[in-house]
């Protein structure tokens, strides 16, 4: 890692020079506590791009509940760490006063796409991230910006951003990174306790399960959400907040697959919050 950055203008002088020079820039967004997921994105950015930017932010206006941001892992020296060791060329680590030095007045929303999964439980977590990261991206102007497909609706939000607001930049989505036994990574996975991270399998276990079903030709979703979703239920620990079909670009619930779809959920070990999502496409003839 060549410089790490908490200026918005010290980020911009130095990579300035490098745009005009016709190098592009790969740009990562993280709120830090880094592991082998974030460094995938990481990797990709560096294998497709000149200069490599990565951000390491919490961002509060993403948390609808203040012990949820207060709670939030950090871990700075080991993150700068994960960078130098990923090939990242600069790090940007602004303060929360850097990004919002006076009230944010003006906020990017996308409320047809926020009304689903993840955003009916967390009201305000979408508006917060689109707009954190539409600050992001105009700080940095990256050619190439990388996001995970385990934040599925994040994805699709940001998609649908930066076609919307016509942003100059190519999002690139990157494939969930998992634990050999299928759990995908997470920063809130440290929290677990050993019990809860033997439990947390089930998610995944059950979202496979259930694009299983639809690979051997099941169509119903209402069967399938049957069939799978005591994988999670009987398990006393687990509260399900939702398992959920629905269509990859739109969001919108599905009743039968018949096009692309995501198999989404979200659940509650304790006080910890863990989603996962697989995408299935039916061979259509
Ligand atoms: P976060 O730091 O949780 O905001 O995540 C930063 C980026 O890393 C987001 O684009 C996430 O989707 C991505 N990410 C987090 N966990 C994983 C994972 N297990 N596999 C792939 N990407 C991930």
């Amino acid at each position: 890692m060549k410089e790490a950055f908490s200026s918005i203008s010290g980020l911009r002088e130095r990579l300035a020079p490098l745009r005009l020079a016709g190098k592009t820039i790969g740009f990562v967004p993280t709120m830090g506590a880094l592991h082998a997921g974030h460094r995938r994105l990481l990797e990709t950015a560096r294998a497709e791009t000149d200069t490599v930017v990565a951000s390491i932010f919490v961002n509060p206006t993403q948390f609808d509940q203040k012990d949820d941001l207060d709670y939030y892992p950090r871990a700075l020296a080991e993150d700068m760490a994960l960078c130098r060791g990923a090939g990242v060329d600069f790090v940007f680590t602004p303060t929360a006063a850097e990004m919002y030095p006076r009230a944010q007045l003006t906020w990017v929303e996308a409320p047809a796409l926020e009304e689903h999964l993840c955003g009916l439980g967390r009201p305000g977590h979408f508006r917060g991230v689109a707009t954190v990261v539409a600050k992001l991206l105009n700080i940095v102007q990256p050619t190439y910006a990388y996001f995970g497909e385990k934040d599925a609706q994040q994805l699709a939000i940001i998609r649908r951003m930066v076609v919307d607001l016509n942003l100059p930049v190519s999002i690139v989505p990157v494939p969930t990174v998992r634990e050999p036994d299928g759990l995908a990574l997470s920063s809130r996975n440290k929290r677990l306790t050993p019990e809860e991270r033997l439990l947390a399998t089930a998610l995944s276990r059950s979202l496979f399960a259930a694009r299983d079903l639809a690979a051997q030709g099941e169509t119903s979703v209402d069967r399938i959400v049957s069939a799978v979703k005591p994988m999670l239920s009987a398990i006393p620990q687990i509260r399900v907040e939702y398992f959920s079909v629905v269509d990859q670009e739109t969001l919108q619930p599905v009743r039968e697959i018949v096009s692309q779809v995501l198999f989404a959920g979200a659940i509650w070990l304790g006080n910890i919050r863990l989603i996962d999502n697989v995408t299935f496409a039916p061979q259509i003839g």
